[in-house]
């Protein structure tokens, strides 16, 4: 029996290679055109082009494509979901030119957040969450990293944990977490950053216990978390049973990705600052560099070395860090548009960087991540006749349709007029 099958694909691209995909792999994309997808059960069973007749049954529903190009539904390996409050006070300063740790110094940035999350209700974080999650689904979205660590406290950062756990329960994207208490010492450990170390560490027990998140992140920076500490921290989640994550060399190269590698994390992220040396060590593990363009973008900063890392054989991740600071815009579609612009990356090696290898980092690659048969349809229609028109028509939104799990979960109102432009 066949529940969907959707036809008419303009060209179907999606990667093949076994992740991580690494380097120059990261340039090869399968195409199919004139496709079709043969959907049961929420999985793909069959893919192929021209007639589909062969597959149909009387209860069989057609979904007519009408050209648009279909890829893998797309995932954010980081993001920052759930918080309270927004942080618009802050442009003027950081237009002005402020530099973000001057602002943390000062109580802002993170600290701001912190304390707006902590005065929120649970149904206040939920509504605000699945407002994000809505728009994020409309720009092709299908899974998604959240990471707790506004709240510094055991309370909140529970709290975060659970909250993403509801909404997880009622929208259609996936939401895989992280704990992530160590993305600031808060004010009233100030003074005994041990102290809440130790915190962090007892809080992470708690949440393994209750299977509130799968992955650990540490923000290693200077002003934030040394690298000893993040050695520490990073170390006890491992042994409780969490994998861990880096913020690593974002604004200074102090080797948090190196951390990441030798703990076999599985992403480090930013790596605006990371060293030559370090990522060649990226390079020969399996480690994703995650890299976050939204975030230099709206800090004004340097971008990574997208070049560079692909050049020694990195396998490259590109994600939104959507958070309330640094990155505040669930457009998925500009993220990508970033890194073509910005990274300088090829539309393919973007392709596998928001679908296959964010799904190696988030340990689900045998599910999702790529349109092969036994995987999950999870699978974007875009308004487009290939890859480079959607890195080219730049701040829109390209997308048709997207289905979850074989199930259509969202359809653009504006396509209307037929055909792709
Ligand atoms: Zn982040």
């Amino acid at each position: 029996m066949i529940e969907l099958i959707i036809h008419h694909i303009g060209e179907l691209i999606t990667p093949f290679h076994t992740p991580p995909v690494k380097g120059k792999f990261m340039r090869e994309v399968k195409r199919v055109t004139d496709a079709f997808i043969a959907i049961n059960d929420g999985l793909i069973v069959a893919i192929g082009s021209g007639d589909y007749q062969a597959y149909q049954d009387k209860n069989t529903v057609l979904y007519d494509a009408s050209g648009a190009l279909m890829v893998p539904g797309f995932i954010d390996g980081h993001t920052h979901l759930v918080f309270g409050g927004s942080r618009e006070f802050e442009f003027a300063d950081k237009v002005a030119g402020i530099p973000y740790l001057d602002i943390l110094k000062r109580g802002g940035g993170i600290f701001a957040t912190v304390k707006s999350t902590r005065q929120a209700t649970m149904r206040e974080l939920e509504t605000k969450a699945l407002k994000s999650l809505d728009i994020m689904l409309s720009f092709g979205v299908t899974t998604i990293e959240a990471k707790s660590g506004y709240g510094l406290d055991q309370k909140t950062e529970i709290r975060q944990l659970e909250v993403a756990s509801a909404v997880n329960k009622i929208q259609p994207i996936d939401i895989i977490s992280t704990y992530m208490g160590a993305h600031a010492i808060p004010k009233e450990y100030a003074h005994n950053r041990t102290l809440y170390i130790e915190e962090v560490i007892k809080i992470m027990k708690t949440i393994k216990a209750s299977n509130l998140a799968v992955f650990a992140d540490v923000f290693c920076e200077e002003g934030v978390f040394t690298p000893q500490e993040t050695i520490t921290i990073l170390t006890a989640a491992k042994a409780i049973g969490l994998i861990p994550k880096v913020h690593a060399d974002e604004i200074v190269s102090n080797g948090g990705a190196k951390i990441a590698v030798d703990l076999q994390a599985a992403s480090a992220d930013h790596l605006m600052a990371i060293s030559t040396e370090d990522m060649v060590g990226l390079a020969q593990s399996n480690t994703i560099a995650n890299l976050l363009p939204g975030t230099s973008f709206y800090l004004n900063k340097e971008y990574a070395n997208a070049r560079a890392l692909l050049e020694v054989g990195a396998a490259v991740g590109v994600a939104s860090d959507y958070n309330p600071g640094s990155s505040p815009s669930e457009n998925f579609q500009l993220i990508m548009q970033l890194a073509a612009n910005k990274l300088r990356m090829s539309p393919e090696e973007i392709l596998n960087a928001v679908t296959i290898n964010p799904a190696y980092q988030l340990h689900i690659a045998d599910k999702v991540g790529s349109i092969a048969i036994g995987k999950q349809a999870d699978l974007v229609l875009l308004d487009a006749k290939n890859l480079e028109y959607v890195m080219y028509h730049y701040g829109i939104n390209h997308t048709k349709a997207v289905f979850k799990n074989g199930v259509l979960v969202y359809e653009a109102k504006h396509y209307n007029h037929g055909g792709i432009i």
